[in-house]
């Protein structure tokens, strides 16, 4: 895992995996400290430990994709406020065990040591948080999974994006409510607080990365071919060839 200061009170976290690297942040205030996703394994989190010591943990996931979520094993997570989106909560009885089980079977070296923690409180719109003289909100932004949110730190005018925003593009399901998702980037795209994006995978910028990821997302929405300048890597070679599989169900169905 790699750990990079951005300021006092902001840390960026990273680890690559097969083909894509995830990002997720410490932010750290005077009483607490507010982890955005614990990344895939719980031995991400170890150089996180001596950050948290002596503050109240708060563990916030983005969304239940197995890549955010499973590291909070690694962390002294028993204590912790860990919230999530209510439908985020509703997926460790559904889908999340079920991802844990066919990594497992397939990988019982490297996922062996998973285990699953919940959210112990979740929110449906808005829910703000402080760390001891520093505020943050979180915000609904359902698109890539219906129980994605975002975190906003205004203090650094920090927008935390987990995958609702991606470089180069985000992915979609099967079923992403691509109007609704563009409505909300395009509220956050007009924010003048918002100063950095920091998406959960790519890399960060600012809110030019949120204006790209609508013109592609209304790309798809209006049945036209997004036009991809940069080169791409398989990972997203193969994305972009199932967000238009998705994207044409969507219109169709
Ligand atoms: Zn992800």
């Amino acid at each position: 895992m790699e750990l990079k200061q951005v300021n006092d009170q902001v840390w960026l976290t990273r680890v690559q995996l097969d083909g894509y690297g995830v990002q997720g942040a410490l932010i750290r205030g005077e009483t607490g400290v507010v982890l955005v996703d614990t990344l895939s394994h719980p031995s991400d989190m170890a150089p996180l430990l001596p950050l948290i010591q002596g503050r109240s943990l708060t563990i916030v996931y983005t969304h239940a994709d197995w890549d955010h979520i499973w590291g909070t094993g690694g962390l002294p997570w028993e204590g912790a406020r860990i919230i999530g989106h209510r439908a985020c909560l509703e997926r460790f009885d559904t889908d999340v065990p079920a991802t844990l089980r066919e990594k497992q079977g397939a990988q019982p070296h490297r996922w062996g040591g998973i285990k699953l923690i919940r959210p112990t409180e979740t929110f449906s719109r808005k829910l703000c948080l402080d760390a001891g003289a520093l505020e943050m909100t979180l915000h609904h932004l359902p698109g890539h999974t219906p129980d994605s949110i975002v975190l906003f730190l205004e203090k650094y005018g920090m927008l935390f994006m987990g995958d609702a925003v991606e470089t180069p593009f985000p992915c979609l399901e099967r079923t992403s409510p691509l109007s609704r998702w563009i409505e909300a980037l395009d509220a956050w795209e007009g924010d003048s607080r918002v100063q950095r994006v920091i998406p959960a995978h790519g890399h960060m910028g600012g809110r030019k990365i949120i204006r790209q990821n609508i013109a592609y997302l209304q790309d798809l929405l209006d049945g036209r071919p997004p036009v991809i300048t940069e080169p791409l890597t398989d990972f997203y070679r193969h994305t972009h060839g199932e967000n238009m599989a998705f994207a044409g169900n969507l219109a169709s169905g």
